[in-house]
């Protein structure tokens, strides 16, 4: 059976990131490289819409800096939790599925692994990460169910 050989796992952070990291170490061959991604959405971002800019974006740089230090933190406990190297963990900046595609390419990922939850509702309407991800991607791409019973 073919193996990969290198596999991009796209974490969020949450509890539920060593769901995604297991399934993906169970499936990796014995040689695998294994790159661990998380997005940061640049704030501005998220609150375009929400508050008028003038407020919006004083002072989000700093804030942003900030939460990229603690980011890089969880994703250092998670990476050295899974024995995953300093160097195969990567904190990008930018709209999730649009970075994971970027990176997949420029590193000839054979594998992404993500997460899904059973979408439904406005949910479905809306799309997920892992949907957007999967449309679009230049190799497999394996979602992992979180959640399910
Ligand atoms: P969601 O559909 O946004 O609930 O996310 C489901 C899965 O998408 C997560 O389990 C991760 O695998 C991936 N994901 C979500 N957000 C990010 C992010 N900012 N960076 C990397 N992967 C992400």
């Amino acid at each position: 059976m073919a193996t990969y050989h290198k596999i991009l796992v796209a974490v969020d952070l949450s509890n539920e990131s060593d769901v995604v990291l297991r399934k993906a170490q169970l499936i990796a061959g014995p040689d695998a490289d294994i790159h661990l991604v998380y997005v940061q959405e640049p704030m501005d971002n998220v609150y375009v819409g929400i508050v008028p800019q003038s407020a919006a974006f004083s002072g989000l740089g700093d804030l942003e800096a900030q939460l990229g230090e603690e980011l890089k933190q969880k994703l250092t406990v998670l990476g050295d939790k899974f024995s995953i190297a300093a160097e195969n963990q990567h904190i990008l900046n930018g709209s999730p599925a649009h970075e994971i595609h970027h990176f997949a390419k420029s590193y000839e990922v054979e594998l992404i692994v993500i997460g899904t939850h059973g979408q439904k509702g406005l949910q479905l309407l809306l799309g997920s990460t892992a949907n957007a991800v999967l449309h679009g991607a230049g190799c497999d791409v394996l979602s992992v169910r979180i959640g399910a019973a």
